[in-house]
């Protein structure tokens, strides 16, 4: 009755990508999210054609079938330096050819902080950025990430992640990617999560979202701080985030943990707990 849990959480891929595939495998993850290269937005090291095929071969072998590559989080398209735009705009040209050695997967980056030249410029300069990467041979699904709205960060409403895509010409190259400390942290209630898909759906056609961010939040709704919590230790709590991982419009969809932990062994954890409640509901994990 229900199709395959997918489940992971933020993994490194200095080691490699095969590594990162064992290191999923040893937590109870069917799936990983990996940064593209150095988070604050360095060189991305070349990949080594060995090692992809390794990767390949556990992946097949272990049911991994998505993966989610994150953007460096300090990109901003919509700086008001050029040279930071010009910079964005070639990570995220960069990046996508990279994907095309994993074809077919998830791309997901923060659109953007405006820096106060205001959401609209913003978001006008985060299309562009987009726009100039986004080639129609590429097969991978660019995400935009909701966010908390801490500073002046856009995608804090999914009225302004509407604008943005709206913007964009390749319109089957982009998608959405929720993150549960981040919506909360934007003011979505997650404990009336029917009202939040609702409103999503709405504004953004839930066909959007490809991806969930499962993360508690160390603060109360609305506090736009986007600070990540364990699940169930945190003010979303676990019965909201539970809700979320059973939700038929959102089961079929990967769910990636963000959370704050010391080991893997934090993750393999949670992976468990999520797991459990799965096959409880469903039957089925
Ligand atoms: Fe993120
Ligand atoms: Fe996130
Ligand atoms: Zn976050």
């Amino acid at each position: 009755m229900t199709g395959v849990f997918t489940i992971g959480c933020h993994l490194s891929i200095a080691k490699g990508f095969a590594a990162a595939a064992r290191d999923a495998v040893s937590i109870g993850a069917n799936t990983f999210q990996f940064f593209t290269r150095n988070p604050r937005g360095g060189k991305a090291k070349a990949i080594d054609p060995a090692d992809m095929a390794e990767f390949r071969s556990i992946a097949a072998e272990q049911g991994i079938t998505r993966v989610l590559a994150h953007a460096p989080y300090t990109l901003n398209p919509a700086s008001a330096t050029e040279r930071t735009r010009v910079f964005a705009r070639e990570v995220l040209a960069d990046d996508l050819l990279r994907m095309e050695q994993i074809p077919g997967q998830l791309y997901n980056m923060h659109p953007g902080s405006h820096v106060g030249q205001g959401p609209e410029a913003g978001i006008a300069m985060i299309a562009e950025a987009i726009n100039s990467a986004l080639d129609p041979a590429q097969t991978t699904t660019l995400l935009l990430e909701t966010m908390a709205g801490k500073g002046t960060e856009i995608g804090r409403s999914f009225e302004e992640l509407r604008d943005i895509i709206e913007r964009i010409e390749l319109q089957d190259h982009v998608g959405v990617c929720l993150d549960t400390c981040h919506v909360w942290d934007a003011g979505y209630d997650l404990a009336h999560l029917d009202d939040v898909l609702e409103q999503f759906d709405r504004v953004l056609g839930i066909e959007r979202l490809r991806a969930i961010h499962l993360n508690d939040s160390k603060n109360p709704l609305a506090s736009h701080k986007d600070r990540h919590e364990q699940i169930g230790k945190g003010r979303i709590g676990l019965g909201s985030l539970m809700a979320v991982v059973m939700h038929p419009q959102l089961k079929d969809l990967p769910f990636f943990l963000e959370t704050p932990h010391d080991s893997l062994s934090g993750y393999a954890e949670e992976i468990s707990l999520l797991k459990q409640a799965r096959l409880d509901a469903f039957g089925a994990a």
